[in-house]
């Protein structure tokens, strides 16, 4: 996904390479059972960002009320039963997000699907461009240290799904995935700023480490 309206590309080699060098880890998140398993993979000194995604997609996704967060539970069943999703701070193409396409995957997916038989998809999301992205006005909308934390959290599910879609509905044109994503985006963030969000979400709502 890209910050402004362009088409996707494959991230660079260079970047791989450099991952290989930089040690990772993984953590494995069960959801609904009809959504796919997701493995994190992330830099072993970024466990905050595995949580707060783990806590996006457990508890906050499941709750949402706004219909296009429905439309988007029900996609989750199209894909298959294991996606790898890695997480890094930024993508040298500036991308918040990619979905990998078929044969474009991984050492560690690969490996993966061969040991499972069966396919497993990839995505990888750039948390530190995912927190800086302001793709509206928020001027309406509440400033400060929650509203940050807020916004972070909303705005990795949006691109988290975002490129979901893409892996479940490969034929599906970037400017409908995108229309999805940001409806969910707009319509989530007022959901949960809203005093009924406050009090459903504000214990959920954490800090997170810079
Ligand atoms: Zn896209
Ligand atoms: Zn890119």
């Amino acid at each position: 996904m890209r910050q402004k309206r362009q088409e996707t590309h494959a991230p660079g080699l260079l970047r791989r390479l450099l991952e290989r060098l930089e040690g990772r880890e993984q953590m494995l998140l069960r959801g609904h059972p009809s959504w796919p398993l997701l493995l994190l993979s992330y830099p072993a000194n970024h466990l905050h960002v595995a949580e707060e995604l783990r806590e996006a997609w457990l508890h906050t996704l499941p709750s949402l009320k706004a219909p296009v967060a429905a439309d988007y539970r029900e996609m989750l069943a199209h894909l298959p039963a294991v996606v790898v999703v890695v997480l890094r701070p930024r993508n040298v193409c500036d991308c918040l997000g990619h979905h990998h396409p078929r044969g474009a995957e991984s050492r560690l997916a690969k490996r993966l699907a061969h040991d499972m038989g069966s396919e497993v998809g990839e995505i990888d999301l750039a948390w530190e461009a995912i927190r800086a992205w302001r793709p509206q006005p928020l001027s309406s909308l509440a400033a400060g240290e929650g509203f940050a934390v807020l916004h972070f959290h909303v705005a990795l599910l949006a691109v988290l799904l975002h490129e979901l879609e893409h892996l479940a509905h490969p034929d599906r044109q970037e400017s409908a995935v995108r229309r999805t994503s940001d409806s969910f985006y707009s319509s989530v963030l007022d959901e949960l700023v809203s005093q009924d969000g406050v009090t459903r979400f504000g214990m959920n709502i954490r800090p997170v480490a810079p």
